[in-house]
């Protein structure tokens, strides 16, 4: 089998499973214990939480252990609104994954606004059009407005502009957002900035406090850790109300006995990642070569979708007057995993809402596969896609 779909999840790596083992057997005791059975667990917990801390830039007070990436999402959200009674506007973007954009849509039910950015082409968020009231009964795709630039144009109903939430890199399509200046824009407007930043971490650099940001998400299952395990980034003396109310776990914002085994791994597969991010990307990008150049050799008509700011080794490829279903079933009966889109969207096989909203033509979006590849893959499993792909499309 060829592997590659890691924008949807990734093999846990050999270490990662080593660092964790400890805690689901001999060490198994309930961090909450005062008993000294209880220390080893905790001391690891507490490293672990430094360690990916100092990873993105934060500290340790700032790094809050979840289920994953859409607990992460949802809780940056809805734990921001839900502060205040009054009806807030939350601008995100119209290429979020349905993390962001589910916990909108919840809590435009509760009565706040939602204002959803436009991509362009590239499928990467615009920054200068002016703002927009969106109604529910339009389409996702069609819902777009842009980030306002200055205060007095952003201010809609006289609802308080509570948040700001914007991906740091698209799953569907690779594209990098603007992270920083749009953070900049928000803090301009008096907003918090969130990011779901689950494509991205272990992936390319990240520094929270360089970027600034009030709130990120993050999913250890997509760099090579555990799944069931992520953590949300928050900024010291960011207001925000836990989402799972319980013990006093996680600073008392998130109850719930912590995944240490989990957590564990997740700090391993991270330290790996970071520390051989360059050697990674440049992998990667030799693999990505090799399969856009077969198939451009091969004369096979396609778009590559993104901007040339991509995460690395994302490849989304929509091919003219195909199908990306019949696609990804020609090439597991090959042997090989890839996606049509996100994972989440895969029973889904309409056009989705990321390549709706970058406007790719009907006749290449309905034949669109997305190739992640990652550490396992090689040189030769490039070469094999491509001839696979070739031999289908011709
Ligand atoms: N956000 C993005 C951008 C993702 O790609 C995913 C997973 O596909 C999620 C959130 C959800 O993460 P998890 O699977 O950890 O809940």
């Amino acid at each position: 089998m060829i592997y590659t779909d890691n924008a949807a999840t990734t093999k846990l790596l050999p270490s990662a499973f080593e660092a964790m083992k400890p805690f689901l057997f001999d060490e198994y005791a309930n961090v909450s214990q005062p008993y000294s059975f209880s220390q080893k667990a905790k001391k690891a917990l507490k490293e672990a939480r430094k360690k990916i801390a100092d990873y993105i830039g934060a500290l340790p007070e700032e790094i809050f252990f979840t289920s994953g990436g859409t607990e992460s999402d949802n809780w940056a959200l809805k734990g921001v609104v839900l502060c205040d009674k009054e009806p807030k506007t939350i601008i995100t973007s119209q290429i979020e994954h349905k993390a962001v954009l589910n916990s909108c849509l919840a809590l435009e039910r509760l009565g706040h606004n939602i204002v959803y950015l436009p991509v362009n082409r590239e499928g990467v968020v615009v920054k200068e059009k002016s703002p927009c009231q969106a109604k529910s009964d339009i389409p996702l795709y069609e819902r777009g407005c842009g980030l306002p630039r200055s205060l007095t144009t952003a201010r809609k109903d006289d609802n308080e502009i509570k948040i700001v939430s914007v991906m740091m890199a698209n799953n569907e399509v690779g594209a990098i957002q603007p992270i920083k200046e749009l953070c900049q824009i928000a803090h301009e407007m008096g907003a918090l900035f969130h990011t779901d930043a689950v494509q991205a971490i272990g992936h390319i650099p990240i520094n929270v406090h360089e970027l600034d940001v009030d709130l990120l998400s993050a999913s250890a299952h997509k760099f090579n850790g555990p799944k069931g395990v992520g953590f949300l980034y928050i900024k010291k003396g960011t207001k925000i109300y836990p989402l799972n109310d319980g013990g006093a776990q996680e600073f008392g914002l998130r109850g719930g006995t912590e995944n240490v085994a989990g957590i564990v791994g997740m700090a391993t597969a991270l330290k790996y990642n970071i520390e051989n991010i360059d050697i990674s990307i440049s992998k990667l990008q030799t693999l990505e070569e090799i399969i856009i150049n077969k198939l451009t050799e091969a004369k096979i008509d396609f778009i590559r979708n993104g901007s040339n700011n991509r995460i690395p080794g994302n490849i989304s490829l929509s091919f003219k007057n195909s199908e990306g279903e019949m696609l990804l079933h020609r090439l597991d009966l090959m042997g090989i995993c890839v996606s049509t889109g996100s994972a989440c969207d895969s029973k889904n096989t309409q056009i989705s809402h990321v390549l709706k909203a970058m406007n790719v033509p009907e006749e290449y979006a309905k034949g669109t596969i997305r190739i992640s590849l990652g550490h396992n893959n090689t040189e030769s499993d490039a070469k094999n896609i491509a001839e696979a792909l070739i031999k289908i499309l011709k």
